[in-house]
């Protein structure tokens, strides 16, 4: 298992949902926002309609004239204007006007501007903007609605449009265009001040925020996770004492080379290692002592093997097994004697020794043509063998297994 490589998974895992997260906030965000734009301005649009009609179904209503409040040059009816008195003449507000006129104390009051439209204005005023144009276009076509978010003077507004229909009421006026009740007229449009900021800045940084304290405590605890990942990895296929491999990492290793021999019909070479008058060390000198002797020995061991793809493992108390793929009996020879030499040029005393004073080292060698019937076990026992021999001829010596040995056992 690769932790690092599994973190750095994570890691991208965790910047993909964020990221996704973030984008998902802002496109609800921008719908929630679109959303209640549309219902401001649909209702806005519902109180101009009924306003009008208000007007309309009266014919028009009358208001003094004022400075600001001056007759309608496009209303052509003979009693558009009304002498009351000598001070005061009356003039009729249509609903083109009484919209106008709405209009801009909305726009001033609340920043909301209508604008009535039609693609054939009376008023040269009233001409749609091209973007008035287009939903107008597309209300001819049947759209009920359009609306859209658009820059208009520097600003962003939210445009809405809606059809105005003619009513009856409307002919009086707007029969000599050609129109018929039911027809499209024109159309109103609101437009919002986009007032509903979405707050992206805070969106991101809190995101932001969230993805660092994520990959901070995903890579802390990832990393802690895989240095105990590897010191259990460790200690499941290390010896404790002598440092070198285990009896379980030796049998798997072991297995994958004479797996590798046997398809490539190599020779595989073992050297059980056992070293001579242990207990008696152990007796003498004691266990810390022992294991001090152990570990100078383990690493006496490894240090005499040069290839690559040699290895060595603790195989039991004060034995050893070294195996060697792919080499001739020859070379097994020469590690087995290295190895030997090894341990006694370090000469450490024993002085219960029964080879001269030192501790010293019996190793036995089984080399074999790996075949379809062979097991590792087999080499091993062989090895055993040999090793066995070492020891019965004398110890501190190497001896070779030959097809002979089973008879002198
Ligand atoms: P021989 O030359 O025939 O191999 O004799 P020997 O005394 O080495 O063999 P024997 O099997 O009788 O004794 C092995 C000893 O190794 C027994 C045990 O006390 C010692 N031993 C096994 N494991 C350890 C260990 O981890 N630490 C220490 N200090 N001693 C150990
Ligand atoms: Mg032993
Ligand atoms: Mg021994």
């Amino acid at each position: 298992m690769n932790i690092r490589r599994n973190i750095v998974i994570f890691n991208v895992c965790w910047s993909l949902l964020i990221s996704s997260s973030l984008a998902w906030m802002i496109f609800n965000a921008r719908q929630e926002q679109r959303r209640i734009a549309l219902i401001t301005a649909r209702s806005v649009f519902k109180q101009i309609v009924i306003t009008r009609r208000w007007n309309s179904l009266h014919g028009g209503v009358y208001t003094p004239v004022t400075e600001m409040n001056q007759p309608n040059p496009y209303l052509e009816d003979p009693l558009r204007d009304l002498q009351v008195n000598e001070t005061m003449v009356l003039t009729k507000i249509n609903p083109a006007l009484m919209t106008r006129q709405i209009s801009e104390i909305a726009m001033f009051e609340e920043g909301v501007q209508f604008h009535i439209t039609s693609l054939k204005p009376l008023r040269p005023l009233n001409e749609a903007t091209p973007i008035e144009k287009q939903f107008l276009q597309s209300f001819e076509q049947g759209k009920k609605e359009e609306s859209d978010f658009i820059e208009e003077g520097g600003h962003q507004v939210f445009k809405y449009m809606a059809p105005l229909i003619t009513e009856k009421s409307c002919l009086n006026c707007h029969q000599k265009q050609g129109y018929k009740e039911g027809d499209i007229r024109g159309g109103i449009s609101v437009s919002l001040p986009f007032t509903m900021q979405i707050p992206i800045a805070s969106m991101v940084l809190s995101h932001l925020l969230i993805w660092v304290i994520g990959l901070v405590g995903l890579n802390v605890l990832g990393l802690k996770l895989a240095r105990s990942y590897n010191v259990i990895r460790r200690q499941a296929v290390m010896d404790a004492l002598t440092g070198i491999a285990n009896r379980r990492s030796f049998s798997e290793r072991i297995l994958a080379e004479f797996t590798i021999c046997r398809k490539s019909d190599a020779e595989l070479s073992v050297i059980m290692c056992d070293i001579d008058n242990f207990k008696k060390y152990n007796d003498c000198y004691g266990h810390i002592e022992g294991d001090d002797c152990l570990r100078k020995v383990a690493k006496c061991i490894e240090d005499s093997l040069k290839r690559p793809i040699d290895f060595c493992a603790r195989y039991g108390g004060e034995e050893f097994v070294v195996v060697l793929p792919q080499g001739s009996l020859k070379g097994a020879m020469t590690v087995a004697e290295r190895i030997r030499e090894g341990v006694e040029n370090m000469r450490i005393e024993h002085i219960e020794s029964t080879t001269g004073g030192i501790v010293t080292i019996s190793l036995g060698i089984a080399t074999r043509k790996i075949v379809d019937a062979d097991s590792y076990e087999q080499l091993i026992q062989c090895a055993d063998k040999a090793l066995y021999l070492a020891k019965k001829r004398g110890r501190n010596q190497v001896h070779q297994f030959t097809a002979g040995d089973e008879n002198m056992l």
